[in-house]
């Protein structure tokens, strides 16, 4: 029920231009393609899988000749679907991590303010919900700001933060936490990351440097770059998966902020344009507002 309120803006915006755009028209012919094209367009799908789209369903209305436009939904609903499915191939249904990584280092990544604290504090909870033994790692060092957000939601989730404070050598950090959940037996180690994109090789440098470090005591860590995207600001999403993607190995998506947006359109067309699975989607404030990403779920909502 989170994910449909969630998603309602979108929704919202997307069948009503949607219904506009057929009106008067039984057959799906090329006007209500270039509709439909246009209104994918401004749902910030992006235009080059918005194209793809609309690629698919050309492939379906050149296939069936007759295409009634009350059967737009249903046919649009599929081929997202199989569209998300190219990136996505889990469908998540619930909070876990791999049993054979002890502990699975997830790295988190993202400029400040797309809910990056929040997300690691809602993850944290959900993986201590399913069983799992979670240790937090603020090397998030550059704002104070960061530490003290990280350590409440520490005390809220009653799990573990590893600080050093502010200024602090974000690597060495990520080192103590590491070595700390080794020494505890953690299940999972969260790794809040500085997101300062206005200095691109700095930022490069710092999280090469993280990894390297992590890596003395887990050669394979860490497990999960998680890149987090506010889905509310549209294009500018897009741009920060760019840049992210070109500074680190990201290989997880979360998309926040989807409940207070109609440009929910934009965890399609990321997730297709850099082949990246979307793991988890933020749709409130709270702490329960964190949902593992499920394709069939999320376009079922988006179509229902
Ligand atoms: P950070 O700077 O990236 O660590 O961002 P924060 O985690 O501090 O979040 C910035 C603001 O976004 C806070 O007010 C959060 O409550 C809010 N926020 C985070 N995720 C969501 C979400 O999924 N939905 C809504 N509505 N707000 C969110």
């Amino acid at each position: 029920e989170h994910l449909d309120e969630g998603l309602s803006k979108t929704k919202e915006s997307f069948f009503g231009k949607l219904s506009r755009a057929i009106v008067g028209k039984s057959k799906v012919d090329d006007e209500v393609l270039d509709n439909l094209e246009e209104i994918l367009v401004t749902s910030d799908v992006g235009v080059d899988t918005t194209l793809k789209i609309i690629g698919r369903i050309e492939e379906r209305v050149a296939r069936d000749k007759f295409v009634n436009t009350s059967e737009l939904n249903a046919i649009l609903n599929e081929e997202i679907v199989a569209l998300l499915a190219e990136n996505n191939t889990e469908d998540y249904t619930q909070f876990s991590i791999p049993k054979d990584k002890k502990p699975y280092v997830i790295m988190v990544v993202g400029v400040n303010g797309v809910g990056k604290t929040t997300t690691i504090g809602k993850l944290a909870y959900q993986l201590k919900q399913s069983g799992h033994k979670v240790i937090l790692g603020a090397a998030d060092t550059f704002r104070a700001a960061a530490v003290d957000q990280l350590k409440i939601w520490g005390e809220r989730v009653d799990v573990p933060v590893v600080t050093q404070g502010m200024g602090a050598d974000p690597a060495s950090v990520a080192f103590d936490a590491l070595q700390s959940a080794i020494g505890q037996d953690a299940d999972v180690v969260i790794i809040d990351t500085a997101g300062r994109l206005h200095n691109k090789i700095n930022l490069m440098n710092e999280l090469s440097k993280i990894k390297r470090v992590m890596q003395k005591l887990i050669p394979d860590a860490p497990h999960e770059i998680l890149l987090v995207l506010d889905a509310s600001t549209g294009q500018n999403a897009f741009e920060q998966a760019k840049q992210f993607t070109l500074a680190t190995e990201v290989n997880a998506l979360a998309l926040t902020k989807l409940d207070g947006t109609a440009k929910g359109g934009v965890v399609i067309g990321i997730s297709d344009q850099f082949k990246i699975p979307v793991k988890y989607i933020g749709v409130g404030e709270g702490i329960e507002h964190l949902q593992v990403f499920n394709r069939k779920e999320f376009v079922g909502s988006l179509f229902s």
